[in-house]
């Protein structure tokens, strides 16, 4: 596939063209009787079509030549210890038998199973073996504190959790089952089962809690695939919004898998000899999409990586590269700008020829971090693919194909074949080429999009009422480049950022900070940063009789750690005794913003406190 035509071609008739896609890329038990149904707000593909997710992964595999084929190249953290190899055939039996374990614990199709696990296989074997007898997996990003565990495992129900005894980051050892336990108490978990992978003392509780592999001993070889419709659950996954609580995203399976297998295809140009690496931890979208289900359904190899990108040395990303050959590697643009700080001295170390394509995701890349990219890495003859999608999209959406191009740096592309997206202002007016405004997508929706939030239809609608139920509202500002369709993406419109890649709410932040019991209240902006993106500044108000200090600043970030996780940490934290706000009492955010970019905050004599921006002038060092 490397032809223009194929866009002309997907246009024509978009539901149709999924259904060839859907025909060709996955097999089904049962065809489905209609392709797809919008009833506003509500769509559906592949109408009682019936397959199971793990049997396209695997099952179909081991049928060929590819069962002794490598599915997951595993590589530990500490450079010391052997990689693990698992083939196609070795992750069809143990999936098969995790599958089993599941069941013996009381797991039913359609029950929720949280998954609490580092990079290490375990986690795509316990996914499939949900997939396997129709489960909803809810994986947790590990390093998420036991306070975001426990909160999602309430929200979704969930009966089981597999988690680890500890992993390693950094040469460190983190005793994952200890926040895993925190975690539960309260939740509806009943079993918890615990991959030995460091051999650490945990405390394990009688009846409650179960080695994986003493489980596994005794499993049988072969389970049954579910048979599912093409509307079932397959996934939640909890992602933040702009409520201070994360909401349920659900993916399906049909669609899902449709649209996981060809975008793998299709923008990484897949094919058998290839080694696929996407750096992205499993807890969120992308590693559920590339690091698990859309590699294995194409029958790839995959390298997963356990640890930290500078561990021990600053090249370990590019020794893993030349060690396995991986030929496409799918990173995020804080990790290359990290790098490019690093400098090139690391990638020069290392063969890196057996490249031949890069692909980002995450944030929009700026042109200095994607030359680096294409010309360091890639050698100057890699496309550079630059996905642009959402958790809530399940699969990329916008960018350019590899043979076909074009490959225009901070520009992502066009629509998928068979997506559309336009460009509109407030009132629903499209914008013209080189204008700005809000990133929509048109009906039909992509196949792997989310159906629902987990028990809060009210937010599910939210993407579709701001333009009347006509168009699925990204929240993302992009700008029409070209009359080919090609987008330039700016950034989120709402009350989200992108901290490293990683997706934050400012209002589920300042939840977390107003639960510390010295503070009255807060506000989080993003920052502009180097490196990461974004950052959140945090400005707090404290209780009239507690004392400002550098102390009282590492509390509330060891805080923040154990609320959220130490991803959600600010980066910087101003006291200030009020907060600019209206005179209804809004706090103006705005001003914040602009304080923080050293830029013109404009009038501020209509509000309660002008005092208050002139004193955090001065507290941050404001010049405008
Ligand atoms: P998440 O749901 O965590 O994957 O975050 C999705 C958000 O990340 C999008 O709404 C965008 O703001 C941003 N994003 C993801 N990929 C890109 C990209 N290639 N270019 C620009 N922004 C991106």
């Amino acid at each position: 596939m490397n032809d223009e035509s194929i866009y002309a071609e997907a246009s024509k008739d978009r539901a149709a063209f999924w259904a060839k896609l859907a025909r060709e890329g996955i097999d089904w038990f049962k065809e489905w009787d209609e392709n797809y149904q919008w009833e506003p707000p509500y769509y559906r593909w592949f109408i009682n079509g019936k397959l199971n997710m793990s049997y396209n992964a695997l099952d179909r595999h081991i049928k060929t030549w590819r069962r002794n084929k490598a599915a997951i190249i595993w590589v530990p953290e500490p450079p010391n210890e052997k990689e693990r190899v698992l083939t196609y055939f070795d992750l069809y039996r143990e999936v098969n038998k995790f599958a089993n374990v599941l069941k013996s614990l009381g797991v039913r199709k359609g029950d929720r199973v949280g998954i609490y696990l580092p990079m290490i296989p375990e986690v795509q074997i316990a996914m499939l073996a949900c997939a396997r007898i129709g489960a909803i997996h809810n994986v947790v990003f590990s390093a998420f504190s036991s306070k975001s565990l426990q909160e999602r495992m309430l929200d979704a129900e969930a009966k089981v959790l597999v988690t680890v005894d500890g992993y390693y980051r950094r040469g460190k050892q983190i005793n994952l089952k200890a926040e895993a336990e925190k975690g539960v108490e309260g939740t509806p978990i009943q079993k918890v089962v615990v991959v030995k992978r460091m051999g650490m003392d945990v405390n394990m509780v009688e009846g409650r809690d179960y080695w994986w592999h003493e489980l596994m001993k005794d499993a049988g070889n072969y389970c049954e695939p579910e048979v599912m419709d093409s509307e079932d659950i397959l996934y939640l996954l909890y992602t933040s919004g702009t409520t201070g609580k994360p909401k349920g995203v659900e993916h399906h399976t049909g669609g899902y898998a449709v649209q996981a297998y060809w975008t793998t295809k299709w923008d990484f140009d897949i094919h058998d000899d290839d080694v696929f690496w996407c750096t992205a931890d499993i807890g969120w979208v992308t590693g559920h999409t590339y690091g698990c289900y859309g590699p294995l359904l194409c029958g790839a190899t995959m390298v997963e990586y356990e640890g930290a990108p500078n561990y021990p040395q600053l090249d370990r990303w590019w020794s893993i590269v030349e060690k396995y050959g991986v030929t496409v590697f799918y990173t995020a643009p804080t990790a290359i700008r990290m790098f490019m700080q690093w400098g090139e001295e690391w990638p020069n170390k290392h063969n890196l020829n057996s490249l031949r394509i890069l692909g980002t995701v995450g944030e929009p890349i700026n042109e200095e971090a994607w030359l680096w990219y294409f010309n360091k890495i890639g050698g100057g003859r890699c496309p550079v693919i630059d996905t642009w999608w959402q958790t809530e999209t399940g699969g990329t959406l916008i960018n350019s194909l590899p043979g076909i191009g074009p490959f225009i740096p901070t520009v992502a592309g066009r629509s998928f074949p068979g997506t559309s997206h336009d460009i509109l202002d407030e009132s629903g007016n499209s914008m013209g080429i080189g204008e700005g405004g809000y990133l929509v997508q048109k009906n039909p929706f992509a196949p792997g999009m989310l159906r629902n939030v987990w028990r809060n239809p009210a937010r599910y609608k939210e993407y579709f009422s701001v333009y009347a139920e006509k168009f699925y509202f990204t929240s993302d500002g992009a700008r029409r480049w070209d009359e080919l369709g090609n987008i330039r993406l700016t950034g989120r419109v709402d009350d989200v950022m992108k901290v490293a890649g990683h997706r934050l709410s400012t209002a589920e932040l300042e939840n977390a900070i107003n639960s510390y019991e010295a503070v009255v209240e807060s506000a989080v902006v993003a920052a502009p940063h180097d490196i990461k993106g974004e950052v959140p500044i945090a400005f707090v108000t404290l209780k009239p009789d507690v004392a400002p200090s550098d102390q009282l600043k590492k509390e509330l970030i060891k805080h923040v750690d154990a609320t959220i996780g130490p991803t959600a940490r600010p980066d910087k934290i101003v006291f200030s005794s009020e907060l600019p706000k209206t005179r209804s009492g809004k706090i103006m955010r705005r001003i914040l913003k602009s304080l923080i970019r050293n830029q013109s905050v404009g009038d501020t004599t209509t509000l309660m406190n002008p005092e208050s921006v002139e004193y955090l002038k001065k507290e941050i060092g404001y010049k405008e």
